[in-house]
């Protein structure tokens, strides 16, 4: 198949969606890889390293899309790229964002197959794919040094000549892939580490990585079937509060990573809260894309309220490309190669990892999740 990665347009974006060696992998296997000039040059791939293992530099983004049957992608695509695409093309990337009925008919009237990599379900089968994670993890170390540069205090204990000094705190709520991530980087930075989570499974996690966790009544079907939070009753997130205002208050650092699959993120910390933590505190909100865990956060934006610094940070991933590219380019040809890999490189619908992902084939919604929630969309 010819393999079409294009330089990402979207502003601040410097990952790519195929490194050079991954590039590799796929002409090894048959494919044809062209790459746009440049598209590698904000994780420092330049294109001479592409062009030296054998694929094929592209002058300009209408060309490529011109030529090529599979488009990989990072961020989802914009009008102007699906309109590039060919006519019964592929695209493979992250795509929930741009999901309304107006860009639905748009890839279904170029009957474009189109599969998303935040769909792919999180199974020990598909680790090798699962994106998300990945990038879920550069998110949750690079909140920490964020952290650490704003905080005026070490993070280790320091013993000096000038005197001994003791440890940060920090207070991670919400521990997913991220929350996990930032927890064993405070550890190692050398902080003293709380972390709290509604999922009950995830206790055993947080103290292996030396945190401690915070106690509070959990709720015994906190997780959905498929292992993601469930909403909390009002009830439950009045006591939440009370819990982490207490423990924040305490804390140097706060770090919150909490999340709700398809919903705005929960209000965790209020402006009162924030008024009673220590001058010199800082929250790092990785929910800020979902609307943010802290009510006061402005997404994009560092802001000092109450003497608190409250990072609303967007995209963490892309402030690590090298890595985040490689990881997140390993995940999409794992799971390219997983999709058509069978004879004719036919797609298996009855295969839980293709059915889920893929959102339009021709010239349709095939994903039930989407034709649900485009229909409820519709209702409303
Ligand atoms: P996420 O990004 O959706 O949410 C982050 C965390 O916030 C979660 O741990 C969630 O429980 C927590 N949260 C939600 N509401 C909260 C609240 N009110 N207070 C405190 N915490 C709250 O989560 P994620 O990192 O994407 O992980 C989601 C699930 O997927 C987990 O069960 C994880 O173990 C699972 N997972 C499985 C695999 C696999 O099996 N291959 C890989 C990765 C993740």
């Amino acid at each position: 198949m010819k393999i079409g990665i294009p330089r990402e347009i979207y502003e601040g974006e410097k990952r790519v969606a195929i490194v050079p060696k991954m590039a590799t992998q796929l002409l090894k296997e048959g494919h044809e890889v062209f790459i746009e000039a440049n598209a590698g040059e904000g994780a420092y791939f330049t294109d001479i390293e592409y062009d030296r293992i054998g694929a094929i530099i592209v002058e300009n983004a209408q060309l490529l899309y011109s030529e090529v049957d599979v488009i990989m992608k990072v961020q989802p695509p914009q009008r102007e790229e699906v309109e590039m695409m060919r006519d019964s093309s592929i695209y493979i990337g992250f795509l929930s964002s741009v999901l309304d009925d107006e860009f639905l008919n748009l890839i279904n009237k170029k009957s474009i197959t189109s599969f998303a990599m935040e769909f792919i379900p999180r199974i020990s089968r598909s680790q090798s794919m699962d994106a998300l994670s990945s990038m879920a993890s550069i998110a949750g170390y690079r909140a920490v040094l964020i952290a650490a540069q704003h905080l005026g205090k070490f993070f280790p204990l320091m013993m000096t000549a000038a005197g001994t000094i003791p440890p940060a705190k920090v207070l991670v709520v919400g521990a997913g892939v991220a929350g996990l991530q930032s927890i064993a980087t405070a550890r190692r930075l050398g902080a003293r580490v709380e972390a709290f989570d509604t999922r009950p499974a995830v206790r055993e996690q947080v103290e292996s990585l030396g945190a401690q966790f915070i106690e509070m009544e959990l709720v015994a079907d906190a997780e959905t079937a498929t292992g993601y939070a469930k909403e909390m009753t009002e009830e439950f997130m009045k006591k939440e509060r009370e819990i982490i205002g207490e423990r924040a208050a305490q804390n140097h650092v706060v770090i919150t990573t909490a999340q709700l699959i398809g919903k705005k993120a929960p209000t965790l910390i209020t402006e009162e809260m924030v008024e009673r933590m220590q001058e010199g505190s800082v929250i790092i909100d990785l929910a800020a894309e979902q609307g943010g865990n802290c009510e006061i956060t402005e997404p994009g934006k560092n802001i000092c309220r109450h003497g608190v610094t409250i990072c609303g940070v967007l995209n963490l991933p892309s402030t690590l490309p090298i890595d985040a590219s490689a990881m997140y380019s390993r995940n999409i040809t794992q799971f390219f190669k997983h999709l058509y890999n069978g004879e004719n490189r036919k797609l298996d619908f009855e295969d839980k990892i293709t059915k889920s992902s893929c959102v339009t084939h021709n010239g349709e919604i095939v994903n039930d999740y989407v034709r649900n929630a485009i229909r409820k969309g519709a209702n409303t």
